[in-house]
């Protein structure tokens, strides 16, 4: 009898035990997008900086122009044009008034700003038809964020807004745990590179484009490298150059039971990799390897061969160890959890955790329905290019009816439309 096969939770939390999170790196803020933040971000001074114009218009003392209405209009000197960049001091003379654009210092002395569109525009002087009240138009300075303010915690994942607010806050740097660097390697003699025409019992490399770009999607950096057939010596070469610029490796194929599994015959060679092979209790899914490679102790996950496999392998287990690296635990927000009603039934071994590609809809009430997209084959990438969610059947469950409800993780984001008062939701 075999071993018993490991569970999919104790499968994955070896995974997590197996990597840790990047040290903090300061970045170019261009290259922070996404990256989550490793320092509390302050204002090291006022936001905005000075106070300035918030329209095109006149700077006024209030009291100047209060009489001010479409029948009794009140003119006024223009004594001065501030355009936004002017550095020098100005003060503003009781009974004139500035001409001054958005952005732009006020004088001191200003109460208010006029807008062009309640003048005649004039250039040296002014037909004013409406009076302000006191500050009107005018942007404080510190109004957005006083000197010192807590603008972003550490932990925040970085998103546009908040490179717009680094920015605005003058930093060119920030500190961040970078991207790991992920290598993946596609193995097996018969899988080609894509744009080449195949021999007979050839296939096209789908799981080195799968799982690079699913690398992408978590936020890490992912370096695909070409095909290395099933060859000892060649897999071990190529391995050896790949750690140097890796923090990560994955690699697919070659770990089941047959000849010619390489992966496994090299990995498990005594010797500086110390990469353990395990049957976990997952469907699709269960041969699966993870450990160190080389002194560096650089982190693999070998996934199995079939495409679906790889890709509910790298969901189930490498996705939540690559958020972790990049210092973002806890729910993961790209995979919302859904409760669903079975539109359709399926069976499930009973003995394993079933990942079933899966679409989801909404039914009348807003309760999420899901149905399998189509036989459970581990090849059939054209269902998984369908599935917009994986259904959870547990272990002990072996048949799935009409109607049970089951868990469904959604490959994506909820959609807003799905979001709005959906009972059950919980993202
Ligand atoms: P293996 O785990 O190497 O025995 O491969 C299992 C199945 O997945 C075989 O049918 C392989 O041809 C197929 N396969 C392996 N690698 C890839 C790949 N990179 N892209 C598409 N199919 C693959
Ligand atoms: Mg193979």
């Amino acid at each position: 009898m075999s071993a018993p096969l490991t569970s999919v939770a104790a499968h994955r939390q070896s995974c997590l035990d197996l990597v840790r999170p990047l040290p903090p790196l300061d970045l170019a803020l261009r290259d922070a997008l996404g990256c989550v933040l490793a320092e509390d971000v302050v204002s090291p001074r006022p936001l905005p900086a000075f106070d300035n114009s918030a329209m095109d218009g006149y700077a006024v003392r209030v009291r100047d122009v209060e009489t001010a209405t479409e029948e009794n209009p009140v003119g006024l000197p223009v004594v001065g044009d501030i355009a936004a960049g002017r550095a020098d001091t100005l003060r503003l003379v009781g009974g004139t008034t500035a001409r001054i654009m958005t952005g732009a210092p006020v004088p001191q002395g200003t109460e208010a700003v006029v807008p062009v569109e309640w003048t005649d525009r004039g250039v040296s002087h002014v037909v004013v038809r409406r009076a302000p009240v006191p500050g009107q138009h005018i942007r404080l300075a510190g109004e957005d964020a006083p000197a010192g303010t807590l603008v972003l915690e550490a932990g925040t994942r970085l998103e546009p807004r908040h490179i717009g607010v680094l920015a605005a806050l003058g930093r060119a740097r920030v500190r961040v745990r970078p991207r790991p660097r992920v290598v993946v390697v596609s193995t097996g003699t018969e899988v080609v590179e894509p744009g080449v025409t195949l021999a007979r019992g050839q296939l096209h490399d789908a799981n080195g484009y799968l799982l690079t770009a699913a690398v992408e999607d978590v936020g890490a950096l992912g370096y695909r490298v070409g095909v290395v057939a099933d060859d000892a010596r060649e897999l071990a070469a190529v391995l050896d150059d790949q750690l140097v610029r890796a923090d990560v490796v994955i690699t697919s194929g070659g770990v089941s039971e047959g000849a010619y599994d390489t992966v496994k015959e090299v990995l498990s060679a005594p010797g500086v990799h110390a990469v353990r092979f395990d049957r976990v209790a997952v469907q699709p899914g269960m041969p699966q390897g993870l450990g160190t490679l080389g002194e560096q102790g650089v982190p693999v996950f070998t996934l199995p061969g079939n495409p679906v496999s790889s890709f509910v392998s790298f969901e189930v287990f490498v996705r939540p160890a690559l958020r972790r690296m990049l210092g973002d635990e806890g729910p993961d927000p790209q995979r919302p959890r859904v409760r669903a009603v079975a539109g359709t039934g399926w069976t499930s071994p009973e003995g394993k955790e079933q990942y079933v590609r899966a679409a989801w809809t909404r039914d009348a009430a807003g309760r999420f329905v899901v149905e399998p997209v189509s036989g459970h084959g581990s090849h059939l990438v054209t269902a998984l290019a369908r599935a917009t969610c994986l259904a959870v059947v547990p272990v002990g469950v072996s048949e799935v009816a009409p109607g049970d409800e089951v868990e469904c993780v959604l490959l994506g984001p909820l959609p807003p439309e799905a979001a709005l008062d959906v009972p059950g939701a919980r993202a």
